[in-house]
């Protein structure tokens, strides 16, 4: 849960996820080398399909786990797999939400070792070269 471009500095502003309050807290930019985490309004939105698969892999784990230890030979045993399951999965959530957030913003923002030199990354209609690229004739992009 660091910074995606120099990881160093913290994405979150509170160490412990399980208070409540700051569960999301995150600073604006990176202290470390001023990456806006945020890359543009509603950016958070989509960790709700990563938080979605994390969720399901841990079900089928759980899921895997409570069959070969303990089995599923009756309905009460499948009923209390399911009750057990959703608790922990409540438990863990301010972790996954913070997870989410963190698989999220490091598929867009790569890795730069020389990030106390080069600009911060942004998304690519940010950035002077999309528009130099668009410019450029014979040029397959779209638009
Ligand atoms: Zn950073």
């Amino acid at each position: 849960m660091k910074c995606p471009r120099c990881r160093r500095g913290e994405m979150f502003t509170d160490p412990n996820a399980w208070k409540l309050k700051h569960t999301l807290k995150m600073p604006e930019t990176c202290p470390e080398c001023g990456q806006p985490f945020e890359l543009e309004v509603g950016f958070w939105y989509g960790t709700g399909y990563v938080s979605y698969g994390i969720s399901f892999l841990l079900s089928v784990a759980s899921f895997v786990l409570w069959w070969l230890v303990i089995g599923i030979s009756s309905l009460s045993q499948l009923v209390l797999w399911l009750s057990l399951n959703a608790a922990f999965l409540l438990l863990l959530q301010p972790w996954l939400m913070r997870l989410s957030r963190s698989i999220y913003v490091y598929c867009f923002v790569s890795y730069d070792p020389n990030y106390k030199s080069s600009p911060v990354s942004k998304f690519d209609y940010q950035s002077e070269d999309y528009y130099l690229k668009e410019k450029k004739p014979g040029s397959n992009l779209p638009g």
